[in-house]
């Protein structure tokens, strides 16, 4: 059975399950991008017919410098090949050059009620961290819908702070095929068993938009001093005051990090480790963990052709599914010239 995707199909209907996941160049890929979906992306290339974007049309609701934007759709190219994307098996695409994701995201705007939008968890989560009030943030699940649907992926690995939004992309394809016929399939998220990583704050998530984050390709001075500098136990002021690991972010982290976390969160229990200790240690687990990875993406970003060949041949991939999709949809609805029967 042919394995990978070839260009000169123009299937709407995928031989293999297809996988659709995007992941915002707005800043440096981190500890919860990496545990939370990144593990996923890389694990199902194997099964799956793989699509994975980088999605700077979502980017430009933070990210309002252009050079500094294309710097970091660049580097997140370099991140996801380091981290063991392989585009021999996925396609890696740049969402900006298939401007059909923004053409649907704007024919499911006329048919999503905007109370859907207003409600979404991240929406007010980013309000409330101060990001500007625009069109875009409001309508960024929107795009997100059209992002999975255009390519009829049913399967899509994301970190559980996606939960909700992944439950409204099925909401909206359920409107869209109730006034037009059943042409999308429900997309289901995958998550991996990690919970939602807080950040360095140790209590909001860990998000690029909120500066709160350990960023996995860091240099390992700077890792240590993010570790050292999280907010742990709140509560554990002293060094002989036990400790409460079920919701210290460090312990929590150790999890992922080492099979001794058990052992590690009784030292804390118990105060006969402090927390210095138990943030050094993690430390090196990380900076050591990502090591292999950090050399690979040293070796790729030597090479200057790479990012633009790797986003060249996942465009080259996806065009005919997203051509045909597109030529549906614009039939169903009634838009541009009639096609030949
Ligand atoms: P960010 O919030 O850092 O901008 P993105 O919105 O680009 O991240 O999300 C990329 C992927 O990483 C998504 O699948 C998202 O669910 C996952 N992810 C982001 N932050 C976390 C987190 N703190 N914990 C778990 N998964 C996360």
């Amino acid at each position: 059975m042919r394995q990978t995707l070839d260009a000169h199909d123009a299937p709407s209907r995928p031989l293999r399950e297809r996988v659709f996941s995007g992941i915002q160049p707005s800043g440096a890929s981190h500890l919860g991008n990496y545990l939370g979906a990144q593990v996923n992306y890389v694990a199902m290339q194997e099964e799956f017919e793989t699509i994975y974007g980088i999605v700077d049309y979502h980017a430009l609701t933070t990210v309002h410098d252009g050079a500094e934007l294309r710097r970091l759709t660049h580097e997140m190219v370099l991140d996801l090949l380091a981290v063991g994307l392989d585009p021999q098996r996925c396609a890696l695409i740049r969402q900006s050059d298939l401007p059909e994701h923004a053409e649907l995201a704007w024919i499911f705007n006329t048919v999503v009620p905007v109370s859907w939008v207003e409600r979404t968890p991240t929406y007010k989560e980013k309000r409330q961290q101060g990001v500007e009030n625009s069109m875009g943030l409001l309508d960024y699940p929107v795009l997100q819908a059209a992002d999975i649907v255009i390519y009829k992926a049913t399967r899509v690995p994301v970190g559980k702070d996606q939960a909700a939004h992944l439950e409204l992309s099925r909401e909206i394809v359920r409107a869209f095929n109730r006034r037009y016929g059943p042409i999308f399939p429900e997309p289901e998220p995958v998550f991996t068993e990690v919970p939602v990583v807080l950040g360095t704050d140790g209590a909001t998530k860990m998000s690029k938009s909120a500066g709160n984050t350990i960023p996995i390709f860091a240099e390992p001075d700077e890792i240590r001093r993010l570790v050292m500098n999280m907010v742990t136990d709140r509560q554990r002021i002293r060094r002989s005051d036990p400790g409460r690991p079920e919701i210290c972010n460090v312990c929590q982290l150790h999890r992922f990090f080492g099979s001794d976390y058990l052992q590690i969160q009784d030292g804390e229990r118990t105060a006969r480790t402090g927390c210095v200790d138990t943030k050094q240690l993690l430390a090196e687990r990380i900076i050591e963990f990502f090591r292999p990875m950090r050399a690979e993406r040293a070796r790729l970003a030597a090479d200057p052709a790479v990012v633009e060949e790797t986003l060249a041949a996942g465009r080259a991939k996806v065009r005919p599914i997203l051509e045909a999709t597109t030529a549906e949809v614009r039939q169903l609805v009634g838009i541009g010239p009639r096609r030949a029967p």
